[in-house]
């Protein structure tokens, strides 16, 4: 169910709700003040709710995250300190969790390199 709506609402976003969440999240870069446009964000989580969009820019290529809760108008931003594409992003962000058995992989990874302590 939950997945219908939000495939529903992927064709839903048009240039105009984009233009929407530039007027209401950010105009500019926040690191060099280049105006975004609608090129510039990808929605990565869209419902009645909440949306998730990532803002990138075009001169610094800087990235943010910005999350507008609907209900109320209100919405935040920060950078992403992260080399995940947007995809990724994405990806990623449907997750409640992360498996026991990707920590597990990671972990027998991280052990064998001799620089690593865990
Ligand atoms: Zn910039």
């Amino acid at each position: 169910m939950v997945k219908n709506r939000v495939s529903k609402n992927k064709e839903k976003i048009s240039k105009d709700n984009l233009n929407f969440f530039i007027e209401a999240i950010a105009r500019f870069c926040d690191k060099c003040g280049t105006p975004y446009s609608v090129d510039n964000l990808q929605i990565i989580q869209d419902n009645d709710f909440s949306s998730i969009i990532h803002f990138s820019c075009n001169n610094c290529k800087s990235r943010h995250i910005a999350t507008f809760v609907k209900p109320i108008g209100v919405s935040s931003r920060m950078p992403v300190n992260s080399d995940l594409s947007v995809d990724e992003i994405a990806k990623f962000a449907k997750y409640n969790e992360v498996p026991a058995d990707d920590i597990l992989s990671v972990y027998t990874l991280l052990s064998k390199n001799p620089v690593i302590k865990l």
